[in-house]
């Protein structure tokens, strides 16, 4: 059975370009970058490529580039390096939808000696900016936000929240894993001090992340070792998936404009049909910016595991949430945070797109579910007592 792959806020497929660019790295360039003779020298070399590649998909320079072994990774060396770089502060501002890589950490923070703001987003999932700029005071170490919400795929406001941030004198980091690769981003004319990414969410491999750290930030290292990554972070490079990153990076340079018109047109056209189809569905943050890849749709009055398992059937692949989430039968905390109705937060799917999609895969997505759904609801009570 083939299979339609529609969750690409998850993981994404290995680009094969990427795969090319990796390989001999694998194989036959196995030196290690720090070293003194020219076999290892060359691997150097080429990682000072994949760095200028990943530095140029921010427009931000390839010192201001550090890897990491993963989004995660990045989120929490972003955040440990503000607080311990003003060891006197201690308030950190974050959102109440962030991914588990922030808002767990944060919760672990306010165990030991930290005091967490989490602003409110309203039913639209626009964050509260009046809520979120009182909360700053002279004991703020760090703001931490979002670019795109891995759920909804909501667009915050970071450039314009950096500006206000930074006026005031406090370090600003944004989780852009699910932006960056899919809209434009310019670090270069922005006040953002640090930005996380990953390579999985962008056809590189797992295991893979960096993060920006503006010239000039303060920083403080997370993994201490070695003189790697200018002494940032000690570890051996990951070598081969370092370059993959940075292929990736050039890649999502290229497909920038197809993923605002293409692939946003394959969305558009789910999220229509879907619609037009299903009664009692709507799409979660559908009034704000949205990333173009992404739909969040709630069909009121059925389980999202019981819809996610009968799509299994006919090989497609989306998420009832974020993937970190699913397994537990909690409603998601972002749809909980926007004020989504149990019964319908419930029922919400994630569908999310790449270039890889086509509108053959788009059409029997909304062949297949309509029927589901109907099923599904049959066996409900809650739709019983509605009707
Ligand atoms: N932040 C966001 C917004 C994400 O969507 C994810 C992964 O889904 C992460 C962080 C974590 O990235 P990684 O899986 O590379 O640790």
């Amino acid at each position: 059975m083939a299979v339609i792959y529609a969750d690409n806020n998850a993981t994404t497929q290995i680009a094969s370009s990427v795969l090319n660019e990796m390989m001999p790295y694998l194989t036959e360039y196995y030196g290690n970058p720090s070293s003194m003779h020219t076999f290892g020298g060359q691997v150097g070399k080429k990682i000072k490529e994949a760095r200028a590649q990943t530095a140029s998909l921010l427009n931000a320079t390839p010192e201001e580039i550090l890897f990491t072994s993963c989004g995660t990774e990045s989120d929490s060396t972003a955040i440990r390096a503000a607080i311990m770089s003003s060891p006197s502060k201690k308030h950190i501002v974050t959102t109440r939808v962030e991914h588990p890589a922030v808002k767990n950490l944060c919760e672990q923070l306010a165990k030991e000696r930290f005091r967490i703001t989490y602003v409110p987003v309203d039913q639209n999932g626009a964050l509260d900016l009046d809520f979120l700029y009182q909360s700053l005071t002279d004991d703020t170490a760090i703001v931490s936000i979002m670019w795109a919400n891995n759920e909804t795929g909501v667009i915050f406001p970071v450039e314009e929240i950096a500006s206000v941030v930074k006026g005031k004198g406090i370090a600003f980091h944004t989780d852009a894993v699910q932006a960056v690769g899919k809209i434009p981003i310019d670090l270069k004319n922005s006040n953002i001090d640090m930005l996380s990414l990953s390579g999985h969410k962008i056809h590189a491999p797992k295991g893979i992340g960096a993060l920006y750290i503006r010239k000039g930030t303060k920083f403080s290292p997370f993994l201490i070792g070695g003189h790697q990554e200018k002494g940032r972070r000690g570890g051996t490079e990951n070598v081969a998936s370092i370059i993959g990153l940075g292929a990736a990076s050039k890649l999502s340079q290229e497909l920038m404009t197809k993923e605002n018109t293409d692939v946003k047109t394959l969305r558009d056209t789910l999220e229509k049909g879907l619609l037009e189809k299903i009664d009692h569905s709507f799409v979660n943050g559908v009034k704000e910016r949205r990333l173009p890849n992404t739909t969040s749709i709630a069909f009121e009055y059925v389980e999202g595991e019981a819809i996610l398992l009968m799509m299994d059937q006919f090989g497609i692949c989306a998420s009832s949430g974020s993937a970190c989430t699913s397994g537990s039968l909690e409603p998601s905390h972002v749809l909980r945070a926007m004020g989504v109705p149990f019964t319908a937060a419930h029922g919400t799917i994630r569908f999310s797109l790449s270039t890889y999609n086509t509108m053959d895969e788009v059409n029997l997505i909304i062949e297949k579910l309509p029927p589901i759904i109907n099923t599904l609801r049959n066996m409900s009570p809650f739709w019983k007592q509605n009707q």
